[in-house]
C-alpha cells in the first residue's frame, strides 16, 4: 500500500475512511478542522459515498454520529475540545445507550490556547464517561487507531474517543496505508432498547457500562499502543502519554539516557500497567500533554513513598504545551531552545484583515453608543472577537459559544441599559438562536447583532447552516419584523448605520441588526476560483 504525507488531523481521517467510515459530522475548531476538510475534499470518499457535513454545532454533531451508528455502519465526530462541552450530553448518554456500528469522537485540544478560551483536557471526559480514549503519538497511530478504534467501539459496543493536541493534529509525518476496508450494512440494533434510556433501562445500562470496565482496562494493558520499553538504568521511570512520547524520544534518542519507559496512548488505565514500572525504578517522571491525569491516577494507586514527578510537583509546568524543550530540562538535559527572537522582529497582535467588514460595524457603534455612561456589549466566538482589542475596545465579553446573547438577556434584567451583544452568523446557528428565544419570550430590552459575514471566516470559510435565513429564523424566533434592521458595514454607510443603530437600541424590547457584508477572505478566494475558471 502507499504511504501518504499527512497532518496528524489527516491521518485519522484517511484512517476513519480506510477502515469503512460511513458518515463524518463535525463543527469546524482548530485544531480539528482538518480532519473534517480532509474527508470533504477526498475523491475516495466521493466515490465511496462517505457522508460528510458541517454541524449546526457539536452537539448536533454527536447526535447524528450516533444515529449513523444506530443503523450499523461506521461514524465519526470531530470538534475541538470546547466544542466537547456543547456535545456532552449526548457523548455522556451514548456510553449508556451504546453504539451499533463502530463510532469514534475525536475531540482536538489546545494546550497553551493558541486559538481556545481554556485549556482542558478531553481524557477526564473518557474517564467521567467510562468509555475508552485513545491517544496517539504520532501520525501514524493516528491512522491506525481509527482501524483499532472502530474495531474496539464494535466489540464493546461503546463510542471510543480519540484525543489529539495541537502538535499532533498540525504536524506532518509519513504513514503506511492499510488496505482499504467496505463499509458495514446497514443493520439495526438487536436489542429494541438499547438506545431508551428511560431511568429504568438506563439504570441497567450503567450496570454494564460499569461491569465492562475491567474488560475494558484489560484491553488497555494488551493495546499495540501501550507498551514498556525496558532499560538499564533504574534510577528514573517515564510514563508518557500521546505525543509526549515523541518529545521524550527527540531528547533522547542520541544520548546514553537509558531510563524504563512507559509508553501510553490508550486508557482506561489499570493498576496492572503502572506497577511494573513503579515498581522497577526509585523515582518516576510523568510526561502527559494536558492535565495531570496519569499522575493523579499513579498518586492515588501506588502510593508507596517513591517520589513522582510531573506537572503536580513543578517538574514540568503545570499550564500550556509540553515542548521537547521543557521534557528536556525534566530530565535535567540542557535546554536547547533555539536562539532568542531578535529585537528587529516586531511583535503584530492580531487583527482584522484589512478592510473587514467587522471593523466598520464596532466603529458604528461605538458612535451610536456615545452619550450612555453605562453600557455592555456581550460578545462571542469568532473573528469579532478581535473587536476587544485597540482600537476598538468595542466589546466587554467573550465567554462561550452563544454567550453573548443570553449575557446581554441577563444583564438586561438586571436593569442594563444599553444591553448589547455580537454573534457572528455561524456562531448564531451554532447556539444562539435558543438565546434569541429566551430574549423574546422575556421581551427583554437587548439590541443583538448577527454579524453576518456569509461564513465561517474564523476557521477557513465552512458553511454556515443558517446561510441565507438569518431574517427567517429571527421571525420565526419571535423578533418583531420591524425590529430586523440589515444594514450594510461600509465606510460610506457609517451616518445611516449610525442612526439605525442608536433607533434600535432606544425600542424596548427585542432587537436584531444584521450587518451583512461577505469576509474579505473567502471573498477573495471565491474570486481566484472565478478567473482561474475562466
Ligand atoms: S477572516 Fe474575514 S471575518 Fe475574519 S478578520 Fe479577516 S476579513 Fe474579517
Amino acid at each position: 500500500m502507499k504511504k501518504l504525507l499527512l497532518l496528524g488531523d489527516e491521518a485519522i481521517a484517511q484512517g476513519a475512511m480506510d477502515a469503512g467510515l460511513s458518515g463524518i459530522y463535525a463543527y469546524p475548531g482548530t485544531p480539528s478542522t482538518e480532519i473534517t476538510e480532509f474527508v470533504q475534499h477526498s475523491k475516495q470518499a466521493k466515490e465511496l459515498k462517505i457522508h460528510c457535513t458541517w454541524s449546526a454545532n457539536e452537539k448536533t454533531a454527536v447526535e447524528s454520529a450516533l444515529g449513523l451508528s444506530y443503523t450499523g455502519k461506521r461514524a465519526m465526530a470531530c470538534m475541538k475540545h470546547v466544542g466537547l462541552n456543547v456535545a456532552a450530553d449526548p457523548f455522556i448518554n451514548s456510553a449508556f445507550t451504546g453504539v451499533n456500528g463502530g463510532c469514534i469522537i475525536v475531540s482536538a485540544d489546545d494546550p497553551s490556547m493558541h486559538s481556545s478560551q481554556n485549556e482542558q483536557d478531553s481524557r477526564f471526559y473518557g474517564k467521567f464517561s467510562l468509555v475508552p480514549v485513545l491517544e496517539p503519538a504520532n501520525q501514524q497511530e493516528a491512522y491506525d487507531m481509527a482501524f483499532y478504534g472502530f474495531d474496539l467501539s464494535e466489540k464493546y459496543k461503546l463510542p471510543v474517543l480519540m484525543r489529539i493536541t495541537t502538535r499532533m493534529a498540525h504536524s506532518r509525518a509519513g504513514v503506511q496505508q492499510c488496505e482499504v476496508r467496505k463499509q458495514n450494512n446497514l443493520k439495526l440494533p438487536d436489542d429494541l432498547v438499547q438506545f431508551v434510556l428511560l431511568p429504568a433501562i438506563a439504570r441497567k445500562k450503567y450496570k454494564k457500562l460499569l461491569e465492562v470496565q475491567p474488560l475494558l482496562e484489560e484491553e488497555s494493558e494488551d493495546s499495540p499502543f501501550n507498551f514498556y520499553k525496558d532499560g538499564s538504568d533504574k534510577k528514573l521511570g517515564i510514563i508518557t502519554c500521546g505525543i509526549a512520547y515523541n518529545y521524550l524520544m527527540e531528547n533522547i534518542q542520541n544520548t546514553n539516557i537509558n531510563y524504563p519507559v512507559l509508553k501510553i496512548g490508550q486508557y482506561p488505565l489499570s493498576k496492572k500497567i503502572l506497577e511494573k514500572i513503579y515498581n522497577e525504578c526509585e523515582e518516576i517522571l510523568i510526561i502527559e500533554e494536558g492535565m495531570p491525569l496519569v499522575e493523579e491516577m499513579l498518586k492515588g494507586y501506588l502510593a508507596k513513598g517513591k517520589k513522582i514527578k510531573g506537572r503536580l510537583d513543578g517538574t514540568l509546568p503545570r499550564d500550556g504545551e509540553l515542548t521537547p524543550n521543557l521534557v528536556a530540562v525534566a530530565l535535567g538535559l540542557t535546554d536547547t531552545k533555539g536562539k532568542d527572537v531578535p529585537q528587529v522582529v516586531v511583535q503584530r497582535p492580531p487583527s482584522f484583515c484589512t478592510g473587514c467588514s467587522h471593523s466598520d460595524t464596532y466603529i458604528a457603534l461605538k458612535e451610536a453608543l456615545i452619550g450612555y455612561n453605562k453600557y455592555a456589549v456581550f460578545s462571542d466566538i469568532g473573528c469579532y472577537t478581535l473587536g476587544a482589542l485597540p482600537p476598538y475596545n468595542a466589546i466587554n465579553s467573550c465567554v462561550d459559544m452563544g454567550a453573548s446573547i443570553t449575557m446581554a438577556k441577563g444583564a438586561a434584567d438586571g436593569g442594563l441599559h444599553p444591553s448589547l451583544a455580537t454573534i457572528g452568523d455561524s456562531t448564531f446557528s451554532h447556539s444562539g438562536i435558543t438565546g434569541l428565544l429566551d430574549a423574546c419570550n422575556d421581551k427583554s430590552h437587548v439590541t443583538i447583532f448577527i454579524l453576518d459575514n456569509l461564513t465561517t471566516a474564523m476557521t477557513g470559510g465552512q458553511n454556515t447552516p443558517g446561510f441565507g435565513k438569518i431574517e427567517e429564523i429571527c421571525k420565526a424566533v419571535g423578533v418583531e419584523p420591524e425590529h430586523i434592521r440589515v444594514i450594510k458595514p461600509l465606510k460610506n454607510q457609517h451616518e445611516i448605520n449610525v442612526k439605525i443603530i442608536k433607533e434600535e437600541i432606544e425600542y424596548k424590547g427585542v432587537s436584531v441588526i444584521i450587518p451583512r457584508r461577505e469576509c474579505i477572505q473567502t471573498l477573495t478566494k471565491k474570486n481566484k476560483e472565478k478567473s482561474k475558471n475562466k
